[in-house]
């Protein structure tokens, strides 16, 4: 039996049950029910300012290609506001050069430029290099530093005022999650954001679930890559993805209460722990927490 959607009168086959919410979606629904969450939270986070540059971090994966669509569809009337595409090609065999193929179509498609750098050429080593010395951490730790490190020097260089990333609910409360196991207090508070003297990171996606994401992106037409980082199962944020997918799956609204608990602990924080400063490194400027940034330090290391 077909279910049809639960919205007002419409007759209209449902591509998606929200356990969460209790609700059947159809396709145009399910479309509006996103954008107008993202909004919503665009909004409430004050992501978007007047005369904004907008540095959109494209791997040309899922969630990313679909922030890209999103955000131009959203904001197709806002004269004053420009965006670009900032691709980093990580060195990873038989993975990175298939979504860097989507992240030129999609583009090309919506024409807003692309900007790609590489670890190769940027630092002289790929991941790949990286993960064949062995080292103690999973190569997602080595690998988000470095491409951090790019997403702010380039986007500083374009002239950039936000950078937004395509963090999504499952992304939000994995690092929530992780740094409440590692009793990370300072990295907790700085999932909200950079100081204003870094530029600013939105996440506008972070409260769509990862699984609406993807519907998301199939609804739209973008597609769908089926290759995964080799790397990927090799990360503690793997595991503890794992578990949450099992909470989610047995009790539909976990990742939901995650972030809102979460928010709910930030407001409790002292304000000398929410003004905290971050450092700049003392080799290349950038945001640190010590004297030595993680990517001035994994630099070394591979010298
Ligand atoms: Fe990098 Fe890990 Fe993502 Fe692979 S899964 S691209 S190693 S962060």
């Amino acid at each position: 039996m077909t279910v049809r959607c639960s919205k007002g009168n419409c007759k209209n086959p449902a591509i998606i049950h929200q356990k969460y919410s209790g609700l059947h979606l159809c396709e145009n629904h399910f479309l509006d029910h996103i954008e107008r969450k993202v909004k919503k939270e665009m909004r409430k986070g004050m992501m978007v300012e007047r005369d904004d540059k907008i540095a959109v971090a494209l791997s040309g994966g899922k969630d990313s290609s679909a922030l890209l669509y999103m955000l131009n569809k959203v904001f197709c009337n806002r004269n004053d506001l420009q965006f670009v595409a900032i691709a980093v090609d990580e060195g990873i065999e038989g993975f990175r050069s298939f979504t860097l193929n989507n992240a030129r179509r999609i583009t090309k498609q919506l024409e807003i430029k692309l900007f790609t750098f590489s670890f190769a050429e940027e630092f002289g080593f790929t991941l790949d290099d990286v993960a064949s010395k062995g080292f103690e951490q999973a190569p997602c730790t080595p690998c988000g530093v470095l491409r951090r490190r790019i997403l702010d020097e380039k986007a500083r260089e374009l002239g950039a005022t936000k950078v937004a990333t395509a963090h999504n609910l499952d992304d939000e409360v994995q690092s929530i999650v992780i740094n409440y196991i590692r009793g990370d207090i300072d990295r907790l508070r700085r999932l909200r954001g950079r100081r204003d003297e870094f530029i600013p990171r939105i996440k506008p996606l972070r409260t769509i679930l990862e699984k609406e994401v993807a519907l998301y992106a199939i609804a739209v037409g973008i597609p769908i890559t089926t290759i995964h980082c080799p790397y990927a199962k090799l990360s503690y944020r793997f595991t503890v993805k794992r578990m949450l997918n099992v909470f989610e799956m047995r009790h539909p609204g976990t990742k939901y209460s995650l972030i809102r608990g979460y928010e709910r602990l930030l407001q409790l924080l002292p304000d000398e722990q929410l003004n905290k400063q971050l450092l700049r490194c003392e080799r290349c400027g950038e945001a640190s927490a010590a004297g030595l940034c993680k990517a001035c330090e994994l630099i070394a290391r591979m010298k």
